[in-house]
């Protein structure tokens, strides 16, 4: 059994603060602070340029990778660092389509995140492909025999709903297409298995259940049978077969070096790194089973007790990841008199209080403070007031 009590220790969690946004960004391990520290001190101070060797920073990327590796149902060597999800989701985007030619059609749904979408767009216009996007409830019956890329998040960043990843890979590849994953929502929070759904590509972020800390770069998987073959768009020079021959053509590296871009970003790979060490011994099915008990009994709490909002998320827990949603029409406002009062969740356009219950450091505790926080904002109208309208930045 894994040892959760341990795992919640390991995070440095503000005094007074229940904590419910780290669907968007984990809180921090103590390790990373020291850890980012002694890096400073003995390795980018002391060694310099030679840390590149020295200190691994260049391995760094895949041996990260591997750490990673284990969380998704992958194996090792087939996960690499770097970059922004974003960039990812266009590098694993662009090289599946590239290896279906003659075929011209990306599929998503419109639960998909937008810079997925936008990513996708982009590309589209760019090469001469069409994106579709349909309801996610649609995905299945759009999966067409003109089909090149299918292109989902598996768990809805607004909803928290579930694709089953196995079933629409089976339906695409029937389809003669191939399947990219988005795990943003999903890697630590679910039991992700690549393998087992037989997965062509996968992206995710490891700022949300991860934890690597704000702008800790993403990953990429590629199947092991695409690996040396799928060509990426962004041909970078740290993905090529030999960085240091400065050759003026490209040719990739062999396997998923090949999904690298340019220069690692090594002080945050290197807190990334601290604060996946808090992951050796949680065992993947511990993990969802604790996060289906948290999700369960937020739901439960806040049904029996606030009768003004309304379940946003599926209610079987195998149908959706580890967040919940609940409606306010008011619900930014909410969402701050909330936040206000120390439990941090968040608010998406347009009416939803998002919450996110991540297994390493919520726990029931923290259900309960929550719910009776929710229930006392919305009874007395606390959230009632100007000041819980301004709209911040980043919401
Ligand atoms: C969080 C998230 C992103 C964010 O991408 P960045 O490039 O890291 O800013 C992209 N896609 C999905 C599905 C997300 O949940």
């Amino acid at each position: 059994m894994t040892d959760f009590a341990a795992t919640r220790r390991a995070f440095h969690l503000p005094q007074g603060i229940t904590y419910l946004d780290g669907n968007s960004l984990g809180p921090m391990p103590v390790a990373a602070r020291d850890r980012v520290a002694r890096m400073m001190a003995d390795e980018w101070s002391e060694m310099l340029i030679a840390g590149w060797n020295k200190a691994g920073w260049y391995v760094q990327p895949r041996r990260v990778g591997d750490r990673i590796a284990r969380l998704i149902g992958a194996g090792p060597g087939q996960v690499v660092m770097g970059d922004t999800l974003s960039i990812k989701v266009f590098q694993a985007l662009s090289a599946a389509l590239r290896l279906r030619p003659g075929r011209r059609v990306i599929l998503s749904d419109s639960g998909n995140f937008p810079s997925d979408l936008y990513v996708a767009q982009g590309l589209a216009q760019a090469v001469g492909a069409e994106l579709r996007v349909v309801p996610p409830e649609d995905v299945e019956a759009a999966i067409a025999p003109d089909l090149a890329v299918l292109m989902l998040t598996e768990v809805d960043y607004r909803t928290g709903r579930r694709h089953d990843m196995a079933a629409l890979t089976a339906r695409a590849h029937q389809a003669g297409a191939l399947a990219v994953w988005d795990l943003a929502h999903s890697a630590g929070a679910v039991d992700v298995d690549l393998t087992g759904a037989d997965a062509d590509f996968a992206v995710g972020c490891t700022y949300k259940y991860l934890n690597g800390g704000p702008g800790a770069p993403a990953f990429i998987w590629t199947h092991p049978r695409h690996a040396d073959a799928a060509q990426p768009i962004l041909q970078g020079w740290m993905g090529h077969d030999a960085p240091f021959a400065f050759d003026l053509d490209y040719r990739p590296a062999s396997g998923i070096e090949r999904m690298r871009v340019g220069t690692p970003p090594v002080i945050a790979l290197t807190a990334l790194d601290a604060a996946l060490d808090v992951w050796e011994g949680v065992g993947l099915a511990d993990l969802r089973a604790r996060s289906i008990d948290l999700t369960q009994a937020f739901v439960a709490g806040v049904e029996a007790r606030c009768p003004d909002v309304t379940l946003n998320s599926p209610r079987d827990p195998a149908r959706r990841g580890s967040q919940i949603g609940f409606r306010h029409p008011q619900a930014y406002a909410v969402m701050q008199a909330l936040i206000a009062a120390g439990v941090v969740g968040d608010f998406r356009a347009p009416d939803v209080l998002r919450f996110g219950f991540a297994p390493l450091y919520n726990d029931l505790d923290d259900v309960e403070r929550a719910v009776d926080t929710l229930a006392r904002v919305l009874r007395d109208g606390i959230w009632d007031d100007e000041k819980f309208r301004q709209k911040a930045a980043v919401t």
